[in-house]
């Protein structure tokens, strides 16, 4: 693979920060776009832009048509067993509190018990804190062991017959580690629990297919995987999705309205009310043709080299700390703390030599504290970055250490 070509498809890392080449390692936030992308967008918005599923108008079923063939491309992408099954929200944030404001509220119960991880990011504990509130159901959570890995002891002990949703994430955010979601879904699947994955960091990074993990919901945000922001989606099994009640109401996932009432539409537009981000579903649809063209087992290949590589490295800094595992598979960041520097101070001077950290807890306070860490300082990769990226971070840590002390 040519590497180096491959990153000249993203026009805004050709850029000087501070004077200095830009070196993006915030993906794990948001990844950059390739022109492809960029240009669909462009495409759309100057050839064929009009509201989706309304008009007979040409623009209004070209816009229809792309639209409707992005859903299918999602499908195919995350291994479904139908398109119905994709329902298009504006990402993980929306997916999980969709599931938890329809199903959730349908199916829990005072003694019900909702399972999650102490890893997850806010926006998979917080609905459910929320949730259980409403219900009377119990929150419980797998706890982390010092190696960055759940407490597989626990799993056995918590994953009883009383948990009725088992909701984590694939890869996280905040320690890289990856779970291992079809044994887990498996579990919960034998207890009769109904599962939800986060796939934030894996979908775009890894090829992820629905039914070959087995899960039961799925949610994935374009942004962090060359789409646009604002666009997201959400998998659910289509017996699950039937028996959903709406959540939003309006436009479009009606059947019929009168005065005194409505019937909805079966899934997916049952969920999707109103109009739709359309310019973003069309981005989604052309990052996923992008990252296909590469291949998903060649990104997840080149991320894993540049996270070993950056591991090897960032492990000889002196005064380093690395959360997460510290050897074998991982996602592509590296989490640490530095015993000399704050991680706000550090992201800043990283950024005076042009490098784009994230600095703080990430969205997963619990897990700070778990690791009783004020934050951490996240560098993370995407098949865009390169080893001469990573040694520049490795001489920005090592010059910080003189700077700090
Ligand atoms: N889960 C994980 C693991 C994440 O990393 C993120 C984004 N940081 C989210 C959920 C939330 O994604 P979004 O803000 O796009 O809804």
């Amino acid at each position: 693979m040519d590497w180096h070509r491959i990153r000249s498809d993203f026009p805004i890392l050709d850029q000087q920060v501070n004077g200095h080449p830009l070196v993006y390692l915030d993906s794990a936030a948001s990844s950059q776009k390739p022109r492809a992308v960029i240009n669909a967008l462009s495409h759309y918005y100057q050839h064929d832009n009009s509201n989706v599923h309304r008009a007979l108008h040409e623009l209004s079923s070209r816009a229809t048509d792309a639209f409707e063939a992005a859903r299918k491309k999602v499908a195919r992408f995350i291994g479904t067993a139908t398109e119905d099954e994709i329902i298009f929200t504006r990402g993980c944030t929306e997916g999980i509190n969709l599931v938890a404001n329809t199903w959730g509220v349908q199916n829990l119960r005072s003694g019900d018990v909702i399972l999650i991880t102490g890893m997850e990011h806010h926006s998979n504990l917080v609905p459910w804190q929320l949730l259980a509130q409403r219900t009377g159901a119990t929150l419980k959570h797998i706890p982390v062991l010092d190696d960055g890995t759940l407490d597989t002891a626990a799993v056995e002990m918590l994953l009883t017959e009383q948990v009725k949703l088992f909701a984590f994430v694939h890869i996280s955010n905040s320690l890289g580690t990856i779970n291992p979601a079809r044994e887990l879904c498996a579990k919960a699947k034998a207890v009769g629990a109904v599962t939800l994955l986060d796939g934030a960091q894996s979908t775009g990074h890894m090829p992820v297919n629905m039914l070959d993990i087995g899960c039961d919901f799925f949610v994935f945000s374009g942004h962090k995987m060359c789409a646009p922001t604002g666009i997201g989606v959400l998998y659910g099994r289509y017996a699950l999705l039937k028996a959903m009640p709406p959540w939003h109401g309006g436009g479009e996932m009606i059947a019929s309205v009168t005065l005194e009432g409505s019937t909805f539409k079966e899934p997916p537009h049952r969920f999707e009310a109103g109009t739709p981000d359309i310019a973003g579903v069309i981005g989604l649809g052309a990052a996923i043709d992008y990252l296909e063209a590469i291949g998903l087992e060649n990104i997840q290949r080149h991320d894993t080299n540049l996270s070993n590589y950056a591991m090897q490295c960032m492990s000889e800094v002196p005064g380093i700390r690395i959360l997460g595992p510290q050897s074998g598979h991982r996602g592509s960041l590296v989490a640490f703390h530095l015993d000399f520097a704050h991680p706000h101070d550090l992201v800043e001077y990283a950024n005076t030599y042009g490098i784009a950290m994230r600095g703080g807890n990430h969205c997963t306070q619990p897990l700070m504290k778990r690791f009783k860490v004020p934050g951490t300082t996240r560098a993370s990769f995407y098949f865009y970055n390169t080893i001469e990226e990573i040694n520049r971070l490795v001489e920005v840590l090592l010059a910080a250490r003189k700077f700090f002390t």
